[in-house]
């Protein structure tokens, strides 16, 4: 059985065939073309490259107009080097000869041409030189562009693989069409990594040589609690797939039938378990009385899943689809957190060394204020028509609070002068993130409604460890008791002061850490759809002086290691409850 141990990233398993797919545009993919489909592999190289002339040709026509025959003439030579002979030779042979798909064949030209620059002398020449592999760019976009659009027209559902988990591949697809996601690299706690939890993807990332392994469309198995990926499954294999899917799915009903019963624990205490969601087209994926609220709406993916800024407008539109859908349950809508790895196509900026410490969520709408003032205007107008809550991620002073109240009370007053109506109180919250402010953290919630902690990039930023490079991903580890006393600390100071906290990170996912936030001092959990029943189950089993308890012996482990062994401990207890009311409900299913 070939099977290939990775990363596991987001639970579950699937069963499919593997879809190559480049959505980055600087990461070309390589994967290998069956004997019988080189002809239509070579039919397509071809196809690209003249759509590439044609554009070509098009821009040429426009700067001949504009600019006249001198500018025009730079993109004449581009046009000429794609009828090249000797370099449509070359990347038909690849093609053919090695059984790689288009892209890798015009990147491996690239690199000749690069190779061959190298060796030129003085910059004019080199420069000149460079140029030459411009046009086979332009190619390279055709044919990952084309390879976008053929996926959307195709029917089907598929295993998503690419070299990287970007959020660009977990949203090139319409959900319900990816079975699964598999990719070379990618942390357990990256963008695309808490995508492909909150839409229930089945998701394994550190899959050395992937791509060079696989074939466009054979059959895989991705188990994703495991972290492996079965390349060529025998007939038994598929018999296993199945018993485990169906006791998976028996499992999934156990926790569903009782869903619906508020989160209290044995002795009377009551946990807020609350949503995180990312896309509009969440609010399928969970039953809202299976949730007290949404604790986390990150709207950054509402912007990134079009082509252009959604306007005012449709930001409100968007905002009270999702307000009629919760009732009279908070929604948290956080503003927007572009930057590191969340990019919109649509907005360039300038290139950054370290874009995790770079411009980010709330530095970047403070300098591009109107991107700010719209999103405002759009929540307030929403907040007429249900319980808004505002969040602002990546607080790092009070500075920033004190210009997002100016902005927020200016935005407020031209709505009510225009004869908009907006809810007389919207609670503003700050997400903890950066560790600056858990050292201001007394100030901090004299001047906000609540605090919401980012356990993501709390963790990332506490232990120096990007969460997105594979290299250092053992490293993440939101474990470590540095993390889990700044969690207390947030926690206490919340506590001391009544106001309410909640945490909306990945961390909370895991319901075994859930109950030890819930015991620190937590008042509300924020998770992805697919982990909601299993948190309630949980804190319905279990009393909240025991969370309380677990909380301090959790702060008192050395290490990750002692802290996992406790969390352990506390599922197999919880395992034990589930399978007895499995065998419950089974009867009826
Ligand atoms: C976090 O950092 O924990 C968080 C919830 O924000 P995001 O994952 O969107 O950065
Ligand atoms: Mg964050």
């Amino acid at each position: 059985m070939p099977l290939i141990k990775g990363t596991a990233v987001a639970p579950g398993l699937a069963l499919g065939a593997i879809h190559v797919v480049g959505a980055r545009q600087d990461v070309v993919p390589v994967w290998t073309i069956p004997a019988g489909l080189v002809d239509a592999e070579i039919a397509r190289t071809r196809a690209a490259i003249e759509e590439a002339a044609t554009r070509l040709e098009e821009q040429r026509q426009a700067i001949l107009q504009a600019a006249g025959e001198q500018d025009a003439g730079i993109l004449a030579v581009h046009c000429m080097v794609l009828e090249d002979p000797s370099a449509l030779k070359r990347i038909e042979r690849t093609i053919r000869d090695e059984r790689v798909n288009a892209e890798t064949a015009i990147q491996g030209l690239i690199d000749v041409l690069h190779e061959k620059m190298k060796g030129l002398e003085g910059a004019n020449v080199r420069q000149y030189a460079a140029d030459l592999s411009e046009p086979w760019r332009g190619v390279l976009d055709v044919l990952l562009w084309r390879d976008q659009e053929q996926l959307d027209m195709a029917k089907g559902q598929v295993v998503l693989a690419a070299a990287e988990l970007t959020p660009q591949v977990v949203t090139c697809l319409a959900r319900e069409r990816i079975l699964a996601v598999v990719t070379e690299t990618g942390g357990r706690f990256s963008h695309g990594a808490v995508l492909a939890r909150s839409f229930g993807v089945p998701c394994v990332v550190g899959l050395t040589n992937l791509l060079a392994r696989l074939e466009q469309d054979v059959t895989v198995i991705v188990d994703g609690d495991n972290g492996t990926l079965n390349l060529r499954p025998s007939e038994e294999d598929i018999d296993h797939f199945l018993e485990c899917r169906r006791q998976r799915d028996s499992r999934g009903r156990a926790l569903a039938s009782s869903a619906g019963l508020p989160a209290i624990t044995t002795d009377g205490r009551q946990l807020t378990v609350a949503v995180n969601m990312e896309s509009i087209r969440d609010l399928d994926t969970f039953h809202v009385e299976h949730c007290d609220g949404l604790g986390l709406l990150r709207t950054e993916f509402l912007y990134m899943e079009r082509s252009q800024f959604p306007s005012e407008e449709e930001q409100y539109r968007m905002y009270r689809r999702v307000l009629d859908t919760l009732g009279d349950k908070a929604v948290t809508i956080r503003t927007l957190d572009i930057g590191g790895d969340k990019v919109l196509p649509y907005f360039k900026t300038p290139h950054e060394d370290n874009p995790a410490l770079g411009w980010r969520g709330l530095r970047l709408t403070l300098e591009w204020q109107d991107l700010l003032r719209v999103q405002l205007r759009a929540l307030l107008r929403a907040s007429a028509h249900g319980r808004v809550r505002m969040l602002l991620p990546m607080v790092t002073s009070v500075e920033e609070i004190e210009t997002v109240h100016e902005i927020f009370l200016g935005v407020r007053k031209q709505l009510i002068s225009q004869g908009y109506e907006t809810a007389s109180d919207v609670p503003v919250g700050a997400m903890i993130e950066v560790p600056s402010t858990l050292w201001i953290m007394d100030e901090l919630v004299e001047m906000v409604d609540f605090i919401s902690v980012g356990s993501n990039d709390l963790t990332q930023y506490l232990l120096a460890v990007d969460r997105d490079n594979t290299l250092v991903a053992k490293l993440y580890e939101p474990h470590h008791p540095a993390v889990l006393r700044a969690l207390a600390h947030v926690a206490e100071v919340c506590t001391r002061h009544a106001t309410p906290c909640s945490i909306c990170g990945e961390i909370a996912g895991d319901y075994a850490m859930a109950l030890v936030l819930f015991g620190m001092g937590y008042d509300m959990i924020s998770v992805s759809p697919n982990f909601l029943a299993e948190l309630r189950f949980a804190v319905r089993h279990t009393a909240w002086n025991d969370c309380h308890s677990l909380a301090e012996d959790v702060l008192e482990a050395r290490t990750p290691a002692e802290v996992r062994e406790l969390l352990a401990q506390v599922r197999a207890h919880l395992h034990r409850d589930l399978l007895d009311d499995e065998a419950e409900v089974s009867p009826l299913t």
